[in-house]
């Protein structure tokens, strides 16, 4: 499959890049690369010199204020594509108007996500795909570059919107994760306020779960089982945003109702920081979808961002990693990346993700592999 690679950044790292990866390869890079690992790689001071020189006109060229979103990779039939591929770019233009008025990419990530969480047609906030016990149980978590603060919220009930539960764990807390009644407790003490206890459930979850159970052998991700047994009721598509300000500063979230007839307090990778998202603004943002225990298992959003302190772009980046967990495990994900130098990475290798971003006043997106639609968006 061909990536997305948007835009294909020049950079100059052939030599150094190549040397670094096959020492990997052999295994030689035993511990976790240092900055000194990778200007050692990186060959002479001279070729690192101009190295940066590179970097600062790339740098100068592309700290443009961005929002990017996915709606979750999976197997998304084509008649809800318009409706997803309308979600995400709605999302992306709110998320960048935060942006635009001098917000901070923390409240875009999050202004973007809520706009997803409340669209029934993703699987997140209100319409969540249930546990096998018919309750949405929620899972979030955000996360600021520059200072690497984080908060997460997992199985949470009753949450319109967790994206905000997690910020707040972040802002209010001294913890980096909150679970069940821990959080639901956390949420009432901070004014956070609980929708009614059920009211997050669909008509078309419920009856995506009653197929799921007619089934209960089969693939347990819910694309399988709605295209599989009931194409019409499933939504599907955990939410994920990764923003970046005017000032080179990254920000990253996600947002799920994560996997369809998961056994009650099940954690999926969306709320753990590493594995859904993470985000350095020495490095750059990643946030994650697909089969939570493989992406926890493998770290993908970590790997991701190592693969660009190792010299590779966003775009090089994201493919390989998920191109080596789905070699590795036969599980498909999607991921979106802004790399500190501002250069974007989307790719998935499930058969479709709905994703779309804005940068200037041109909004891109998407859904299947070598797609990007352009249209001038309403912000400017
Ligand atoms: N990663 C999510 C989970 O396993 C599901 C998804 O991205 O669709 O909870």
């Amino acid at each position: 499959m061909l990536p997305i690679w948007l835009p294909v950044i020049n950079r100059f790292f052939g030599e150094g890049t190549r040397k670094k990866e096959t020492d990997a390869e052999k295994g030689n890079l035993k511990s976790e690369s240092t900055e000194s690992d990778v200007l050692k790689a990186s060959g002479t001071i001279e070729s690192r010199i101009i190295r940066d020189k590179q970097q600062i006109s790339s740098v100068c060229r592309k700290l443009e204020p961005i929002v990017l979103v996915h709606g979750g990779a999976g197997n998304i039939p084509d008649y809800l594509v318009p409706a997803k591929m309308n979600c995400v770019k709605k999302a992306a233009i709110a998320g960048f108007k935060v942006l635009k008025q001098g917000g901070t990419s923390v409240e875009a990530v999050e202004t973007a996500i809520r706009v997803m969480e409340d669209d029934p047609i993703m699987n997140a906030g209100v319409g969540s795909v249930l546990n096998y016990d018919g309750e949405v149980e929620a899972d979030a978590c955000i996360m600021v570059g520059k200072t690497l603060e984080a908060g997460g919220v997992t199985a949470v009930k009753d949450v319109a919107n967790p994206i905000s539960l997690a910020k707040m764990v972040m802002e209010k807390s001294p913890h980096a994760l909150l679970a069940g009644e821990g959080a639901t407790k956390f949420a009432k003490e901070n004014h956070y306020e609980l929708e009614k206890p059920g009211s997050l459930v669909t008509l078309a979850a419920k009856e995506a779960l009653e197929a799921y159970k007619k089934d209960p052998e089969g693939d347990l991700t819910s694309e399988k089982v709605e295209v599989e047994e009931k194409p019409e009721v499933l939504p599907t598509g955990s939410v994920g945003a990764v923003a970046m300000d005017r000032g080179g500063h990254i920000a990253v979230g996600l947002s799920t109702g994560g996997l369809l007839g998961k056994m009650p307090g099940r954690v999926g990778d969306s709320p753990q920081i590493g594995k859904g998202a993470y985000c350095d603004d020495d490095l750059g943002g990643v946030s994650v979808t697909g089969h939570g225990e493989t992406i926890s298992k493998f770290c993908l959003s970590m790997r991701i961002l190592k693969e660009i302190q190792y010299g590779r772009n966003a775009p090089e980046a994201t493919t390989n990693i998920l191109d080596r967990m789905k070699e590795k495990f036969n599980e498909d994900g999607g991921a979106i990346c802004i790399s500190r130098d501002g250069d974007i990475g989307i790719y998935w290798t499930a058969p479709r993700m709905p994703w779309a971003y804005q940068r200037g006043e041109e909004l891109h997106f998407g859904a299947d592999l070598g797609e990007d639609n352009k249209e001038e968006s309403i912000v400017k």
